[in-house]
């Protein structure tokens, strides 16, 4: 397939905000590529290179990729960065260069998906000496053979801001339509199907969520419902070894809230606060992901033999939350602690002793060869209940209760806050393990004050004291696959290291994920979360969220938390209603 093909899909997609609109366009494009490119077309149209599980990551500065396009063009680096400034993104200035260039010369070679998407992926692999040069000569030959309008998407591929609005919903509505349309022989307009069909379509869509769930790959599940349809998708199985998303919690209110929604009776635990880790076993083999599907196993490499021989199992797959104390004191930490563990790559083995880590397992969703996603919570947890030893301060069961009786309840918030845990997490006994879905088999109560999860989407230089720092952030939530904004927040964060995340710490991750710079102001990547907390929620015309924070604060920065969970609009809605209620 050309590459040009892929890049018409991506205008056509942003050309309307419609998601059933987008959903359609790229359900028919799936629905004609062949076999072998569906893989590299899918991760190609979420803007990826690689699936949500794989470690690699493209890494390369905006700075590389306009020393590129003055390399393809012969223009001026003077010029480009003018062009730059002028229309804030590189994929535009690229494209309109190529435009420029093109003209004068016509040394093109037509770009094939597979050969953009090799090259592209190698940017992710190449390691060692000259690395810089050999990623810019790879980008370089490419836009030299690129169209205008493919070196817009190759620009912003490589950037990784693709911006045309495919999301995981979409993604997965548009395979479950492309082989739903397939196996009904026409197309299909969505209000058209009828009733008995629209059970097949969400049967499909069902079969392209759990296959997704299972794999956390898009290219997969799309290659398996086209050679396979629906059989495919159904078999699409747990890989021990390969992160799957975990199941998400809602919120109670208050006791009575959380039992109405889990049903009475059910299992009360304690809610620590640590860092969420799924632990993968087999046989010898442990592995440790975070909730974000990285692996932090060697950041972790104390909890390896324990898992050993503590859990008794040939192969496992557990859900447990790690949480930091003490070791003088044996007292629970807070989670900002343990994040710095998360981060570490050297002298990790001090750490474990400055910093040790109790893990305490809740859940469990894979056992010696069988998928427990559709087992009772109940079922699940005797199966845990057998094959984990604990130890004190080290391994263990989440402390644990069942019951329909809020005062016991109630005494056992009071236990759990007393020892330095957020609060609890109330049970479904009755409900399947659900990846990635925030669908109340699980609730948590919190007593404190509602903290806002926001992404930090732009920043801006300091003054005085602060001039070398990125010391205020604009910050935003989320909205479908879109970020509104909800004001800039700049205090909180430190100024010496040893009392927590500071603004040159945030300054450093903000850099690397730059892709526009104006005077004073950069936009970044929306990677970053920030815990704020704020004195009230107003109604503001000024930011695209339609409100504003009243003196905003960071109280810690979620580097667990990926950018896909912050709080969402509708959120931030329901807060503004209840403040004033
Ligand atoms: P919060 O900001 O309240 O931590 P969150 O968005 O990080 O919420 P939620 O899924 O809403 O995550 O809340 C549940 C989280 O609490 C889990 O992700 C897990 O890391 C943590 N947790 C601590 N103890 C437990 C437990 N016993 N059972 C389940 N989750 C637990």
């Amino acid at each position: 397939m050309k590459y040009e093909n892929v890049c018409e899909v991506y205008e056509a997609l942003e050309s309307t905000t419609k998601r059933l609109e987008k959903t359609r366009i790229i359900a028919e494009f799936l629905r004609k590529a062949k076999v072998e490119d569906l893989p590299a077309v899918v991760l190609l149209l979420q803007g990826r290179l690689f699936p949500n599980w794989d470690e690699r990551k493209i890494g390369v500065a905006s700075k590389l990729v306009a020393k590129a396009i003055v390399l393809t063009t012969g223009l001026s680096k003077d010029r480009i960065e003018k062009e730059w400034k002028k229309t804030g993104d590189l994929g535009t200035v690229a494209e309109n260069l190529v435009k420029v260039k093109s003209q004068a010369t016509l040394s093109r070679h037509e770009l094939d998906v597979k050969k953009v998407f090799e090259n592209l992926r190698k940017l992710a692999t190449l390691e060692g000496a000259g690395t810089v040069d050999r990623k810019l000569k790879l980008i370089a030959e490419l836009l030299t053979s690129a169209t205008p309008l493919e070196a817009r998407f190759i620009v912003r591929t490589i950037l990784e801001v693709l911006r045309v609005g495919t999301g995981e919903g979409t993604m997965r509505d548009a395979i479950a339509w492309a082989f739903f349309e397939k196996e009904m022989g026409f197309m299909y307009k969505e209000e058209d199907i009828e009733v008995e069909d629209r059970e097949r379509y969400n049967r499909y869509i069902g079969a392209v969520q759990h296959a997704y769930d299972v794999t956390n790959d898009f290219s997969a599940v799309a290659e398996s419902a086209k050679k396979d349809g629906l059989e495919g998708l159904d078999k699409e199985a747990i890989t021990v070894g390969k992160p799957i998303k975990v199941m998400l919690a809602l919120k109670a209110e208050d006791i009575e809230d959380g039992l109405e929604r889990v049903d009475r009776p059910c299992a009360v635990e304690f809610k620590y606060d640590g860092f969420r880790m799924q632990i993968h076993k087999k046989g010898a083999e442990v592995k440790i992901f975070t909730r974000r599907l990285e692996e932090v196993t060697s950041q972790f490499s104390e909890v390896v033999p324990l898992i050993r021989s503590h859990v008794k199992a040939d192969a496992c797959i557990l859900d447990s939350e790690g949480v930091g104390y003490n070791p003088k004191t044996g007292r629970y930490l807070p989670f900002q602690h343990i994040s710095q563990r998360i981060k570490r790559k050297y002298g990790i083995g001090e750490m474990a002793t400055e910093l040790p880590i109790e893990i305490n397992i809740f859940d469990i969703v894979y056992h010696n060869g069988k998928s427990l996603l559709n087992e009772n919570y109940e079922d699940r947890y005797a199966i845990l209940k057998k094959i984990v030893k604990a130890e004190k301060k080290k391994i263990g069961l989440a402390e644990h209760i069942i019951t329909d009786s809020k005062k016991e309840i109630e005494a056992f918030l009071q236990k759990s806050l007393k020892q330095g845990n957020e609060g609890l997490m109330l049970k479904n006994l009755k409900a399947p393990y659900k990846p990635g879905a925030r669908v109340g088999h699980m609730v948590k109560l919190k007593p404190v004050l509602e903290t806002l999860d926001l992404v930090v989407v732009g920043a801006e230089w300091g003054e005085g004291k602060r001039a070398k720092w990125l010391s205020s952030y604009i910050v935003a939530c989320k909205d479908g696959d879109e970020w509104k904004e909800v004001g800039r927040v700049s205090s909180g964060l430190k100024e010496k290291e040893s009392e927590g995340v500071t603004y040159e710490e945030m300054t450093r991750e903000l850099k690397s994920l730059v892709v526009e710079e104006k005077g004073r102001s950069v936009i970044v990547k929306p990677k970053i979360v920030i815990e704020v907390i704020y004195e009230e929620i107003q109604q503001s015309p000024s930011y695209t969220s339609g409100f504003a924070l009243r003196f905003p604060r960071i109280i810690s920065v979620r580097s667990e938390k990926p950018a896909s969970e912050a709080t969402t609009l509708k959120q931030m809605e329901n807060l503004y209603k209840k403040q004033k209620k």
